[in-house]
């Protein structure tokens, strides 16, 4: 309940904060809700909406430093997403055998609302969005929270809802440790963030696997059934969970599939069908996407005829596969946020003309042998766009004849308007993430959107 001490014999009381972004002035303001003595550290400058709200309700801080006399002395550390275990103060943290959690799980020792948490290496934001559109269409009292929307904990302190959609990244879910999601999706695990692993391929999966710790039979696992990682984890972990598994064929242990067209979904709540054609987001991914979305409304008893129409208006989310415009027969789809090779995959599986592709960025290693076959079959011209193309000519080169480089987005954008032909698209899916040109991903998608436009 608001602003009350639910747990007050909870041992803790000094608790630092550590990143003063949307997350942790968050769980700043509920733990000062809750009576904690609390203290925020950053070591970049804090931004002014959020040095606001630390100010308002009158919370200690300090920005461009972590100064560790004030930060070892504590119960328990709140670390942001951002910082690395690696970070030489979380190592002194953890030496000092002070527990280190995440935003998400502070705030869910304070709220009893319903939590449908959304993980996976792609998909996540489509997937949450999609969901939390369903449930307030619905007219349920949700929030969105996590990697989108506002920070959870600082809902759970200022504006209680009776559900929470929250978009876990695997860094979110190493600091979970007695949350328990009420519904956890797990669309797919494919490699990414590596670097934040060790490299070590199972570090990254067993990370994303947390999404079901401490559920019970009462809760619900919903998951890509196709997926080899995720097939295979359910087999060795056996979890008690109650699972929903999807997949596009129909096999009769699935909760969601795809039969003669139409989208089916079956659940002890009750069973769901939608021709797949009235769905508004399009391709291969975003039909996993919808049924994972349309499994967890399911189970929250939102109408049949309700989920419906959300599925049939949802347009998507900026950035990706989003329509721009259409120039001289030219379709050009801004798809900034595919920062890794599995997302362009998707993006080109469902292109349904040839195509002219930017891709390019900042490489985190990337092995590019997955999109090849599809980059043969259906790229007309490759534009590689970033400040080192070195990786991309290296496994590229000779296997498709026109490929150009550009160093800027206006560049990369006039480039593919020469050489994209009528009833081609022009695909920007870079598989890389942006900081070589960019200041982030919507940055590189804005401005491909306006180079668009003006041409
Ligand atoms: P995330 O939040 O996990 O990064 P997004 O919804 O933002 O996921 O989508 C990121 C990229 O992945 C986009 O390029 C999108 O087209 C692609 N994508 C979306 N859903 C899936 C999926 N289920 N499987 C693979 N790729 C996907």
């Amino acid at each position: 309940m608001k602003g009350e001490i639910i747990n007050s014999t909870l041992p803790v009381r000094r608790i630092v904060i550590l990143g003063a972004g949307e997350s942790g002035t968050g769980a700043a303001v509920l733990a000062q809700k809750q009576g904690f003595d609390v203290f925020v550290s950053d070591t970049s400058e804090i931004k002014p909406q959020y040095r606001e709200l630390l100010d308002k309700y009158g919370i200690k801080y300090e920005a461009c430093a972590h100064t560790e006399s004030l930060i070892l002395n504590v119960d328990e550390v709140i670390k942001s997403p951002g910082i690395p275990d690696k970070a030489p103060i979380i190592k002194k943290i953890k030496e000092k055998g002070i527990p280190v959690i995440s935003e998400i799980e502070f705030a869910g020792r304070y709220t009893n609302a319903k939590t449908i948490c959304i993980t996976g290496s792609n998909g996540k934001t489509t997937t949450t969005m999609l969901t939390y559109r369903i449930l307030k269409d619905a007219g349920l009292n949700v929030g969105l929270a996590g990697n989108v929307g506002d920070s959870f904990a600082l809902q759970v302190a200022e504006k209680e809802h009776d559900y929470y959609v929250i978009e876990l990244s695997s860094f979110q879910l190493d600091g979970m440790v007695d949350f328990r999601a009420d519904i956890a999706i797990l669309l797919n695990i494919t490699p990414d963030h590596l670097d934040r692993y060790d490299y070590v391929m199972q570090n990254y999966v067993d990370s994303k696997m947390r999404i079901i710790r401490n559920q019970t039979e009462k809760d619900a696992f919903i998951y890509w059934n196709d997926d080899p990682v995720i097939s295979e984890e359910v087999k060795k972990r056996n979890p008690k969970v109650t699972r929903y598994p999807f997949a596009r064929d129909k096999k009769e242990s699935l909760a969601g599939y795809i039969d003669n067209n139409q989208i089916v979904i079956k659940t002890s709540n009750g069973d769901f069908d939608m021709e797949e054609e009235l769905v508004a987001l399009t391709g291969t991914h975003n039909l996993y996407n919808s049924l994972a979305a349309t499994i967890s409304s399911k189970l929250l008893d939102i109408k049949n005829e309700d989920i419906r129409k959300s599925l049939s208006n949802f347009q998507g989310v900026e950035h990706r596969l989003e329509k721009v415009a259409k120039v001289k027969g030219v379709e050009y789809i801004n798809d900034s946020k595919a920062t890794n090779v599995n997302s362009c995959w998707y993006a080109l599986q469902s292109m349904k003309t040839k195509v002219a592709l930017i891709l390019g960025g900042t490489d985190k290693g990337n092995d590019y042998s997955e999109i090849e076959a599809l980059i043969r079959e259906k790229c007309r011209a490759l534009i590689f766009l970033g400040v080192d193309n070195t990786p991309l000519h290296a496994f590229f080169d000779g296997k498709i004849d026109t490929i150009v480089d550009a160093r800027s987005m206006q560049e990369a954008v006039s480039q593919a308007y020469e050489l994209a032909q009528k009833g081609d698209t022009v695909l920007l899916s870079p598989c890389c993430a942006s900081f070589d040109l960019f200041k982030n991903y919507e940055d590189r998608g804005r401005q491909f959107k306006d180079c668009v436009r003006r041409l």
